[in-house]
C-alpha cells in the first residue's frame, strides 16, 4: 500500500484528502486528523467540540469551548456510526 498524501511544495496544493485520494479524486486538504493524522479535505473533516482548561491566577482555572477535528472514519468510529 503506498502512501496516499503528495506533498508538491511548488504546486497549488501541498496535501490532498487522505479520503478523497483512496476514492480516486484530489482534493486539497484543509485539516489534518488528530488521531490518525490523515489529511481531509472539507467534505470529509468532521469537528468535535472540546474545551480547553487554561490556568488562571493561582489555582484557578478556566474553560474554553474550542474543536478538535477528524477524518471521517475516526469520528464514525468515535460515535458507533460506520463511515460514509
Ligand atoms: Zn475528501
Ligand atoms: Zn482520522
Amino acid at each position: 500500500m503506498c502512501i496516499a498524501l503528495r506533498f508538491q511544495w511548488e504546486g497549488e496544493c501541498s496535501v490532498y484528502c487522505f479520503d478523497c485520494v483512496q476514492e480516486g479524486r484530489l482534493e486539497p486538504a484543509v485539516a489534518v486528523c488528530v488521531d490518525c493524522g490523515a489529511a481531509a479535505c472539507g467534505d470529509h473533516v468532521k469537528r468535535v467540540a472540546a474545551s480547553l482548561q487554561r490556568v488562571v491566577g493561582m489555582g484557578g482555572s478556566s474553560s474554553y469551548d474550542t474543536r478538535r477535528l477528524q477524518c471521517g472514519a475516526c469520528w464514525a468510529a468515535r460515535h458507533g456510526v460506520a463511515a460514509a
